[in-house]
């Protein structure tokens, strides 16, 4: 007699209960590795928008509207995949948010 299923299901259970999925940054992390520098993130949203006057990351060049820049309004990083400009504990899905 052969008996099948459930324990692959088991498997995954274990697998993922020492690993937690970061709500900020969603990669996966293990709580008992997290320290307030494991988490690298944006505390802004990336934007798509004119840079303010005041704060121009980058110049325009000729030909540049001088709108619809993309960037993250935290720091101005243009690029989506930028490292994070903040740190902190990873924050799981279990966790609250301040
Ligand atoms: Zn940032
Ligand atoms: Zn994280």
């Amino acid at each position: 007699m052969e008996s099948s299923g459930g324990v692959a299901e088991e498997k995954a259970m274990a697998a993922t209960a020492s690993k937690k999925v970061c709500r900020r940054c969603k990669g996966t992390f293990s709580p008992l590795e997290n320290t307030p520098l494991s988490c690298r993130f944006h505390p802004s949203f990336f934007v798509c928008r004119r840079h303010d006057d005041q704060k121009r990351y980058y110049e325009l060049k000729d030909g540049d509207p001088p709108y619809a820049a993309k960037f993250y309004d935290c720091c101005g990083a243009e690029d989506p995949d930028a490292p994070g400009c903040a740190t902190d504990l990873h924050r799981s899905y279990d966790d609250d948010l301040d």
